[in-house]
């Protein structure tokens, strides 16, 4: 399939299926927000959902904390968020436009584009490049002129930090042991866009690993989250061939770094960041100037931390992009039956059979308390099957003329089209072996 075309049939078909659409779309969108619509929010919840169970609870050594999105200011300053969380920024001096000089991508095609000066063609020509923060700032306060100004939080990182000593007085976690957390984040990105790849507002789904300051142990904690996460994606289902780890050049890194990788992800516009997997030292903590004390052995030591730290809006894109196949006359979305959205879909053969209708609503009524099932009762089956297909629903169950004689029903599968009789007293039994698992 050719690329850029692939990324117009994914935008075209979430906004038409109700995956995501741009925010504020009836006026006009806002650059760099989106909104999740029915389908969208139920895919990106059962990714965190996935991300939460084995990050805690199928560990003994993770908790979870839910931090506020704004802080006091004071976090941002030692952290050095505000000295030095900020992307280099060119101007275009003949049409001011203002990119991101290390996106080399943009600033070929912006210098491959005509500009016209009183109708002569001149070159492109960019202003030195300057430093430009990321943070999105607010204000607090009912009196206007003594409004405090304060961030939204360009990562989510910080919290865990900030409540590093609550978190160990508060529960039973001894280093090694790891914070995790799920939230948004805002950055004032200076190019957002390939759909949500790049947003101004997004979600981050974060592990905060704090260990021993011990060079072994630091290099030991970084190869095991690196495959850890990789291990993650797998898990449900993205292709091994568009999964790659890719080292950040020393001169790449963040300012609190000691050594970084990527997961990156074969996107139809190229090779782009997942996820990070960071080995940050000890450099917030002792920013924030706290240490821990070994309730046990008694010692004093600031940890040092390994973070995984992946973008909810860029696994649900592309999860959507490597689930994408075009299969003779169906678009499949092949998600995991874990992330889709339905679990199932019920069917009437026909909609003018009340016996059949109302056979087929007792099923979909039963299925729905076991888990997201879809009902359809429009056009006919084939259609039906190509609009579940469309959205990734694992299975479709029809009932039928011989439903109503032996309380059996056709269970379809999404990915092989086979069909299969099943009893409806086992159907919700079958269904959660083939979808379900803690
Ligand atoms: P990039 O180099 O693409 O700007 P980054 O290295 O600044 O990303 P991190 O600060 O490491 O990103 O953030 C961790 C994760 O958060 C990223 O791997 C990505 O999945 C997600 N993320 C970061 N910025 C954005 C954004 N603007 N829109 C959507 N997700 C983002």
């Amino acid at each position: 399939m050719e690329q850029n075309n692939l990324m117009e049939k994914i935008v075209s078909l979430a906004k038409r299926r109700g995956f995501i659409f741009p925010s504020s779309d009836i006026y006009g969108g806002i650059t760099g927000f989106w909104d999740y619509g029915p389908l969208g929010v139920e895919l990106k919840n059962n990714i965190k959902r996935e991300w939460w169970k084995n990050m805690v609870y199928k560990r003994d050594d993770v908790v979870g904390i839910d931090a506020a999105i704004i802080m006091n200011p004071e976090v941002w300053k030692a952290s050095g968020h505000i000295a030095a969380f900020s992307d280099p920024l060119v101007e275009c001096k003949v049409c001011h436009n203002r990119f991101r000089a290390d996106d080399k991508e943009v600033i070929i095609n912006h210098e491959k584009t005509p500009h016209n000066i009183n109708g002569v063609l001149v070159p492109v020509e960019w202003t030195d490049p300057r430093n430009f923060n990321l943070l999105i700032r607010a204000y607090l306060g009912v009196v206007e002129a003594q409004q405090n100004e304060v961030y939204l939080r360009g990562e989510i990182t910080q919290g865990v930090f900030a409540n590093f000593k609550n978190i160990v007085s508060s529960s039973r976690v001894r280093v090694p042991f790891g914070v995790a957390q799920i939230g948004k984040a805002f950055r004032n990105e200076i190019t957002p866009g390939h759909f949500t790849f790049r947003s101004r507002e997004f979600e981050q789904m974060e592990v905060e690993y704090f260990i021993k300051p011990e060079e072994e142990e630091g290099e030991k904690a970084f190869d095991y989250w690196k495959k850890e996460r990789m291990q993650w994606y797998l898990g449900l289902g993205m292709k091994k061939e568009n999964l790659r780890f890719r080292p950040h050049e020393p001169d790449e890194r963040a300012h609190y770094a000691r050594s970084a990788e990527d997961i990156e992800y074969n996107a139809p516009f190229g090779w782009k960041e997942l996820e990070g997997i960071h080995h940050r030292g000890d450099w917030d903590l002792s920013r924030h100037k706290i240490k821990y004390q070994d309730p046990d052995a008694g010692e004093e030591y600031t940890p040092w931390v390994i973070e995984t730290s992946g973008g909810i809006d860029r696994a649900t894109l592309f999860f959507l992009i490597d689930a994408y196949s075009e299969d003779k006359d169906r678009v499949v979305l092949k998600l995991h039956p874990k992330i889709a959205p339905y679990k199932a879909a019920v069917f009437p053969l026909l909609a003018n059979k009340p016996e059949l209708i109302s056979l087929a609503r007792k099923v979909y009524d039963d299925l729905r308390q076991h888990f997201p099932t879809a009902w359809d009762d429009r056009g006919n089956i084939g259609k039906r099957y190509y609009s579940q297909d469309e959205i990734g629903t694992p299975y479709c169950i029809t009932v039928d003329h011989q439903s109503l004689e032996d309380k059996t029903v056709t269970v379809r599968d999404r990915d092989t089209t086979e069909q299969k009789r099943i009893a409806i007293q086992k159907l919700a039994d079958y269904l959660k072996d083939q979808v379900y698992e803690f």
